[in-house]
């Protein structure tokens, strides 16, 4: 572990939560910046598409916790010896028709920007006034500016995952959230 310099990747199997979980965990407790990218498409009523995108989301010490910003689910954790409801929901595309759709593409926009901050990071070009940023790319929104989308994470002071007071930097002194 301690080898390890920058960590990637979601995971869009059923221990999806498990797996964020971990790896932020890893990220806070190991110090090792990473990022969470992924792709959604969201389907209305009646089977029309309503929203397609992909998010890079930048993780690091002191920025961008999983836990603090509701994407693990304490809920989804307790239960995850799946149900059929539950794989269900957990589709690319809420539609029993559609099989695997596919969203390599919105997965390759969101892995490049990523590696993008991690070449921009490793190489020193990020400028100096630099602030991350989650960002969200929208390719069907008509106007440009739209089309990509940033947010600050929040942060919560007293986060089990993310705070002094829990797992940052604590290394090899805690657990992991394995079995
Ligand atoms: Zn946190």
């Amino acid at each position: 572990m301690s080898a390890c310099r920058w960590a990637a990747g979601d995971l869009r199997s059923e221990a999806r939560g498990i797996a964020r979980l971990v790896v932020n965990a890893l990220i806070h407790q190991y110090l090792i910046p990473g990022v969470q990218v992924g792709a959604k498409v969201q389907v209305g009523s009646g089977g029309v598409v309503t929203d397609v995108f992909s998010v890079v989301r930048p993780v690091a010490p002191g920025f961008g916790c999983l836990w603090c910003n509701e994407l693990i689910s304490p809920a989804r954790l307790q239960e995850e010896a799946l149900t059929a409801e539950q794989l269900r929901q957990q589709r690319y595309v809420q539609d029993e028709t559609v099989h695997a759709p596919s969203v390599i593409s919105l997965n390759a926009v969101a892995s490049a920007d990523a590696v993008d901050d991690y070449l921009h990071t490793v190489a020193g070009l990020l400028p100096t006034a630099y602030e991350p940023r989650w960002r969200r790319f929208h390719p069907l929104v008509p106007t440009a500016p739209q089309r990509v989308r940033c947010d600050v994470p929040r942060a919560a002071a007293d986060c089990t995952e993310c705070s002094e007071t829990g797992r940052l930097g604590q290394g090899r002194n805690t657990a992991l959230p394995t079995k």
